[in-house]
């Protein structure tokens, strides 16, 4: 990098549920540098998932400035930001002192489980799904806020005064990121607030009479700002001062921006914590009859909003962390691949990871983990194999709602995130889809995404069209199995599913 080619790239920070990454992009969508720290997972009690929103800011702020280091780069080749998130996870903080006055409640975390029960009432579970697209669930933010108000000692006169703010992480981010003697600007991006379970689907505003019901004081919540549209200058502090913020997108949509899937029908499936397969639906919601999400997918400066179905999978990735921390078995994630493999098949064991409930298509709260069929055969090599199976067998749930409620049949599945780096698995996934599996050159798509959002609104690129002209595809796996096998095999899953509902 040279001072005489400034604005040459585009950052982008990709604050996720394991870590938090930084990465800058050239013009062909291509990586440049990347700079990643993971986080500490907080689990005070069963069910409860806990983040410390001080430290994911200071570990945004280290990995902004080592990827610039590791680029040499400085923050005038910038041309724009844009930051992608975990959604729906949850923090209040004091508008004048910038403190959290909570952990962050993280989208895992099913301690308003009683809390949506009761919200539900003689409706049930659907009350808000014709407005928010959303049924009442842990999952989502507005049932976080209100246990935060609800339990934390003094928050809800606070909140009532006006002196609290509301967010999701791109939220928290973007008001340290702007935050400069002025304070930061507390704004969030439509997709993040269609997780919030606060937003009405068609207007794209808050809806006072669910935040009525939900006791949420208007004044917590963050404006509703469009996915691309320049939203302020970093300032100070967040190494990349002057560079304007272009963008925010939920993690989720931004890799469905990244791969490209620009049209109605088209979709992804990312593996990370957990898994998510969204479908851009166009300009009109359509509403799930099979468990899926209505979702917004993106809305680029003034254009319509641009919708998606979405099938989210709770435990995927994070059932591999749990085997290597909870059990022990692996000293790293990627060593499940090799575990794995050193068993033929999975020895008739099942792993369903119910930890927590079940989300898309079954939306059981109440559901835990099971491993089923246990023999004197089975050890650690099945376990691991039964891990990964879980996965595939989850998304083929999801694809099926998806084809149910869309109407379009998937010819193939386009997939990024962290866990398709596993051979084992992805051959896997195809083989029980009966479909092929893609995964682009540039598996980094949520942070791409992001990026993209970023640079169409400061005219880095032009249009949407780009995104497709970047996409490339980097390797693809093809069905290689018999259709006995296959049906044997999602027939089990299917049984050990029920089992998982033994001790609701
Ligand atoms: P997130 O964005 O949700 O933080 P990532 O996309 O970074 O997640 O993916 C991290 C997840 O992928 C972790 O849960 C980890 O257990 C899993 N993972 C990483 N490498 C592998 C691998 N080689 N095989 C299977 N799972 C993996």
């Amino acid at each position: 990098a040279t001072d005489s080619a400034p604005q040459r790239y585009i950052a982008a920070i990709d604050q996720g549920t394991t870590s938090t990454r930084a990465m800058i992009f050239d013009h062909a969508g291509q990586v440049v540098a990347s700079e990643q720290l993971e986080h500490r997972q907080i689990f005070p009690r069963a069910g409860w998932v806990e983040h410390d929103p001080i430290e994911i800011w200071r570990n945004t702020r280290r990995v902004a400035a080592a990827v610039l280091a590791a680029g040499e780069l400085k923050p005038h080749h910038l041309a724009a930001c844009g930051i992608t998130n975990q959604r729906e996870t949850t923090v209040v903080w004091d508008r004048s002192t910038g403190k959290p006055v909570y952990n962050a409640i993280v989208w895992q975390d099913t301690r308003t489980d009683r809390l949506c029960e009761e919200l539900g009432g003689d409706v049930g579970a659907d009350r808000y799904r014709e407005r928010t697209g959303l049924p009442l669930s842990t999952y989502f933010a507005g049932p976080k806020v209100r246990w935060i108000l609800d339990n934390v000692d003094g928050v809800r006169e606070r909140a009532e005064r006006g002196d609290l703010c509301f967010g999701t992480m791109d939220s928290w981010l973007t008001w340290n990121m702007t935050g400069g003697p002025d304070g930061g600007v507390h704004v969030t991006d439509v997709t993040n607030a269609s997780r919030t379970m606060l937003m009405d689907l068609r207007t794209l505003d808050w809806d006072l009479q669910i935040c009525e019901e939900l006791g949420i004081p208007v004044s917590m919540l963050p404006a509703i700002v469009s996915s691309s549209g320049v939203i302020a200058a970093l300032r100070t502090g967040g190494s990349f001062p002057d560079v304007p913020l272009g963008g925010i997108l939920g993690d989720q949509q931004a890799a469905t921006f990244g791969q490209a899937c620009l049209e109605p029908g088209e979709a992804k499936n990312t593996y990370g914590t957990g898994n998510f397969l969204l479908m851009n639906t166009g300009t009109e919601p359509v509403f799930s009859e099979h468990g899926l999400l209505t979702t917004v997918c993106y809305r680029l400066g003034d254009e319509p909003a641009r919708y998606a179905l979405e099938g989210s999978i709770a435990v995927t990735g994070s059932l591999v962390q749990w085997l290597r921390d909870n059990l022990g078995l692996i000293p790293t994630a990627a060593d499940v691949e090799d575990l794995a493999a050193r068993a033929e098949d999975n020895g008739g064991v099942y792993f369903v990871p119910a930890f927590s409930g079940l989300f898309a298509p079954r939306w059981r709260p109440d559901a835990r983990g099971v491993i089923v069929g246990l023999t004197r055969y089975a050890d650690k090599r099945h376990l691991a194999r039964a891990v990964l199976e879980a996965s595939a067998y989850q998304t083929r749930e999801v694809i099926e709602a998806m084809q149910a409620d869309s109407g379009v049949a998937l010819t193939t599945l386009k997939v990024d995130g962290g866990m398709v780096v596993n051979e084992l698995l992805m051959q896997f996934q195809s083989d029980i889809l009966d479909v092929p599996v893609v995964r682009p050159v540039v598996n980094e798509t949520t942070a791409l995404g992001a990026a993209y959002a970023a640079g169409l609104a400061v005219g880095y690129w032009d249009s949407p069209e780009d995104i497709r002209r970047n996409w490339a595809e980097g390797q693809r796996w093809s069905p290689a199995m018999g259709q006995d096998e296959r049906d044997t095999l999602y027939d089990g899953w299917n049984r050990a599913v029920t089992h998982s509902f033994d001790l609701a």
